[in-house]
């Protein structure tokens, strides 16, 4: 499974004041939006590309468009932090919604909600900020592949090496795309050194 680390030094930047603790929701959401769309390209690089011939107003050429639509699906809530991107530079992308909650105490991920456009055919990227044991991720892309999806990436920003791990264990054909690769999970499975509870810098909850 190929992990792609951002390296562009705006996706630095921006990571470190989502990390920084005093960012406040308006900023930290702002800021989800600059280095999702920097992932957003970085994740649809590879995207199959056709022919299409095309008048220009001198003469007839042949350029290149997208050969398959693109479908995004957010693992809610924190994945919600990550759409608008996608659909701002890919106005025709399709977005479904896999809802899944992970327990304070087990960390283990519940689904509560899945609402899912039509995947065959389609490039699907899965989006969720904070991969960290994997259970979600892995959980979100066996009810992608169940729903037909087959041309699979995830997308987080940032990644826990056992996070890679597991998602490596269960799709290691699903490339993964992260803004950062962290250090660890410290005992209550968060990221260090991370950035928090996503949803709830995002949300101020
Ligand atoms: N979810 C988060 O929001 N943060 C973490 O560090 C891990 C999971």
């Amino acid at each position: 499974m190929p992990l792609h680390v951002l390296s562009h030094p705006l996706g630095t930047h921006v990571l470190t004041h989502l990390r920084d603790k005093t960012t406040k929701p308006a900023l930290f959401r702002t800021l989800s939006y600059q280095i999702s769309l920097l992932l957003a390209l970085e994740a649809t690089r590879d995207l199959a590309m056709e022919d299409k011939t095309i008048e220009t107003p001198l003469e007839t050429i042949t350029g290149r468009v997208f050969a398959k639509p693109l479908a995004v699906v957010p693992i809610l809530r924190a994945g919600l932090g990550m759409v608008q991107p996608f659909q701002d530079i890919f106005p025709d992308v399709s977005v479904g919604y896999v809802g899944l909650e992970r327990d304070h105490t087990t960390a283990v991920a519940r689904s509560y909600y899945c609402k899912l456009p039509p995947l065959e055919g389609k490039r699907t990227v899965v989006v969720d900020p904070m991969l960290a044991t994997g259970g979600s991720g892995a959980q979100a892309l066996d009810v992608v592949k169940a729903a037909g999806a087959k041309d699979l990436v995830f997308v987080c920003i940032v990644a826990s090496p056992e996070g890679v791990a597991v998602l490596k264990a269960a799709h290691p054909e699903v490339p993964v795309y992260a803004g950062a690769l962290d250090r660890e999970l410290n005992a209550k499975k968060y990221i260090l050194p991370g950035l928090g509870d996503f949803g709830d810098r995002l949300y101020g909850t």
